[in-house]
């Protein structure tokens, strides 16, 4: 075992940082330390920079952290963990050595950051002002199938309701398709590419074997990162590749992982449906999107119960509330009007 130190120094030093209200000092950097071709950071010193307080489990295998604005559960091992109400697919399993959990910095950085301090992602004077839903598949592509439904209905459905649950939000919404049109998977992203998106939120239903039911968000894996994607799926779900190369995506990294928490947790919270978590992917309309992008499975067509609430409208416009009530999140914390300095000019 060699361990190589590094400081992670574009976490940069942030004291006095008003944060949830409150002011702490935060540790100036967190140090990585390399195990194999990966490097690490200590949980408990990420935990000391995020201000998560104390450990409450004091196991090596698995930490808790609590406070009244941030929530944090790993495991040794386990690619999954939970953060603040959602779980999320790491990079790299949790690892637990000489008494301790650590987190691979990567993860640290496109996974945990963005989610525990998205006032960084502010630019001043930027609004997100244009968005495009794109309700997947359509025309010859009948995407999964269910009993009772086909995926291409149900998606272009849901993406209605969401332009219309967001009309008076400020925002501006196209959909890539608005009747039961093939649409092919570059004609999506140049669409958004033309009509200047700020933000692109794919639309979709989820097919899988056996029991398999629930909700899962994908954002692009970041450069180096293998996906988490189930890749059973066809169309726009299928990963346009398994390799770890970087991708036209990858700038937009923290904003990405801040929009699909958002709008997991929003359908979440309003489903109270299975958490399958944020997970990473390079599927075609995420890996050449020019703007923030996220693809959503709201649930399984393959799923007898999941498919019977989903055949029902009033479930759909469920769906489509929660959607639209995670990007109006995403909206309110990077919006930053002309004039206004956001806490975020300063920690950059
Ligand atoms: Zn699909």
């Amino acid at each position: 075992m060699r361990l190589a130190s590094r400081s992670l120094s574009w976490i940069v030093p942030v004291l006095g940082l008003v944060f949830a209200g409150t002011t702490f000092a935060q540790p100036t950097t967190l140090k990585a330390y390399r195990y194999g071709n990966t490097y690490y950071v200590a949980v408990s010193d990420v935990a000391n920079y995020y201000g998560l307080g104390a450990d409450a489990r004091g196991v090596v295998n698995r930490a808790e952290y609590k406070t009244g604005f941030a929530q944090l559960e790993m495991e040794a091992d386990r690619r999954d963990i939970l953060l603040n109400g959602v779980n999320h697919w790491l990079s790299t399993p949790i690892l637990a050595m000489r008494g301790k959990l650590w987190i691979a910095e990567i993860d640290v950085l496109k996974v945990l950051d963005p989610v525990l301090q998205p006032g960084r992602l502010r630019k001043p004077g930027a609004v997100v002002r244009t968005i495009v839903i794109d309700p997947g598949h359509g025309g010859s592509d009948r995407g999964t199938r269910g009993r009772s439904s086909f995926e291409k209905i149900m998606t272009l459905d849901v993406a209605k309701r969401v332009e219309r649950d967001l009309a008076g939000s400020g925002l501006r919404v196209f959909l890539t398709r608005t009747a039961d049109t093939t649409v092919a998977l570059e004609d999506r992203v140049e669409f958004a590419r033309v009509k200047g998106a700020d933000l692109y939120v794919s639309i979709h239903f989820n097919s899988g074997g056996g029991s398999a039911e629930g909700i899962e968000t994908y954002c692009t894996a970041p450069a180096g990162a293998s996906s988490t994607a189930n890749f059973s799926g066809n169309g726009s779900d299928r990963d346009a590749g398994g390799d770890r190369d970087a991708v036209t995506n990858n700038r937009h990294d923290a904003p990405n992982v801040w929009l699909a928490h958002c709008v997991q947790k929003s359908l979440l919270q309003s489903t109270r449906a299975l958490d399958r978590g944020v997970r990473r992917s390079r599927f075609y309309v995420l890996r050449y999107a020019n703007c923030p992008a996220i693809l959503t499975e709201c649930g399984f067509l393959t799923s007898l119960s999941e498919e019977q609430r989903i055949l029902r409208a009033d479930y759909r416009e469920t769906l489509a509330k929660a959607i639209a009530g995670g990007i109006v999140t995403y909206k309110k914390t990077l919006d930053t009007p002309q004039g206004l300095v956001g806490t975020s000019d300063r920690i950059k």
